[in-house]
Parts: C-alpha cells; sequence; structure tokens
C-alpha cells in the first residue's frame, strides 16, 4: 500500500514537471503581450519563437554602406518611431499582434482584423528566416489605423513577384498607393540590414529593390 503511494506520488510529481516543463518552454512574451495562440504544433510556435529571437537580437553595428546615401535612403526612424535595433522592433512587432493562428493561406501570411494573424505552410516550410522576419513586419503594420489596405497596381506595371511567379502584379492588390504602407515598412527593414550587412547583403539589398517598387505614386 505504502509502495503504491509512494509510486502515485511520484508520478504526479513527475506529470507536474513535466508540465511545468511545457508551460517554461514557451516564451513569456506571448502571455505578455496577450498573444493567443491557436491551432500551431509545438514545433511551429518553435519557429515562430525563433524568428522572433532573431528580430530581437539584431544590432545595428557599423554601416556597411556610404553614410550619405544612408542618410538620403534610410526611412526606419521616421517611419517605426525609433532608431534601428532588434530589441525595440520585436517589441515594436509583439504589440501589433492579438493572435496568431495556422491558416493555409496562398501567401507568407496574413493579418485580419487588426492583429489575427494567420500562417500558413508556405511561412514555416517555404521561407528563409529573412523573408519570415520581414513577411511579419510587413504584416504587422496592416494592425495600425485603417491597416493600409493594398490597391491595385498600375496598368503595365512591369515588376514580377519572384516567389509567386503565378501572380501577375498588374491585377493583383500587391501595391501600396502612398510610402506609409506596409511595402515601406517592409522595405525599410531591409534598408537597414542591407545597410549593416546583416544577413546576406545581396539578398536584402535585392528584397528592398523589389519592396520598393510596390509603393507606387499614384495620382
Ligand atoms: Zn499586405
Amino acid at each position: 500500500m505504502m509502495k503504491i503511494t509512494i509510486l502515485a506520488a511520484y508520478s504526479f510529481l513527475l506529470l507536474m514537471t513535466l508540465d511545468l516543463d511545457t508551460v517554461l518552454a514557451r516564451e513569456l512574451y506571448w502571455e505578455k503581450n496577450h498573444i493567443e495562440l491557436s491551432g500551431l504544433t509545438e514545433a511551429q510556435v518553435l519557429g515562430l519563437e525563433t524568428t522572433i529571437n532573431q528580430l530581437c537580437s539584431l544590432e545595428p553595428g557599423k554601416l556597411k554602406i556610404n553614410k550619405k546615401m544612408y542618410d538620403r535612403l534610410s526611412r526606419f526612424e521616421e517611419l517605426f518611431g525609433f532608431p534601428f535595433n532588434g530589441k525595440d522592433l520585436s517589441h515594436w512587432l509583439l504589440t501589433k499582434i492579438q493572435s496568431i493562428s495556422y491558416q493555409n493561406t496562398w501567401t507568407v501570411a496574413v493579418n485580419q482584423n487588426q492583429g489575427s494573424f494567420m500562417v500558413g505552410d508556405f511561412f514555416f516550410t517555404k521561407t528563409t528566416p529573412l523573408e519570415r522576419l520581414y513577411a511579419l513586419i510587413h504584416e504587422a503594420r496592416h494592425s495600425d489605423d485603417d491597416g493600409y489596405e493594398h490597391v491595385k497596381c498600375p496598368k503595365g506595371f512591369k515588376f514580377i513577384s519572384s516567389r509567386q511567379p503565378e501572380m501577375d502584379l498588374e491585377k493583383e492588390a500587391a501595391c501600396d498607393p502612398n510610402d506609409q504602407g506596409a511595402y515601406s515598412f517592409q522595405a525599410a527593414f531591409l534598408f537597414e540590414l542591407f545597410a549593416y550587412g546583416i544577413f546576406d547583403q545581396g539578398e536584402a539589398g535585392l528584397l528592398y529593390n523589389s519592396s520598393i517598387l510596390r509603393v507606387v505614386p499614384f495620382k
């Protein structure tokens, strides 16, 4: 009888420990920012946490481009309201998210209704770490004000979506009518990565170019 009781108590303790481990394994920022996670596997939550932790660890360091060009083209501080650094940026991102759920979508990520993020297989399996970072920043901007919805790209638009080759941008709401929307935020972030040589400078530069050309000065 005694043995069984001890065994039961031991099993209970073991269960408690396992449970605590699971809870402790999650990053505290989800709870702190009241972000609800749903339909995601543990591996997918871990994937999201890796992305956010990576964002948090970004530091500018030394400029790897001409200072005059940096001053001319950098818009990060103007748009985000603080100088480029991963700590403030990850905080900025987390405050724009209300929930993240798993749902397969045609795009990398979607932000509906001011902070309801949806991510699917494409986000977890078909993107590079850099793409996951700028995709989240892009979506986060859709949480602000009226959501900064995209508009159709202009007739005769000459550019392509290299990651979504089936998409004809002339027919898609995949451009911004002014320089305050999600593509501007995405581009401003990519520009800092390019300027400071974080990640692959060439990749960041190409992605900056293809992001900034979605910002169309519509008349
Ligand atoms: Zn968007």
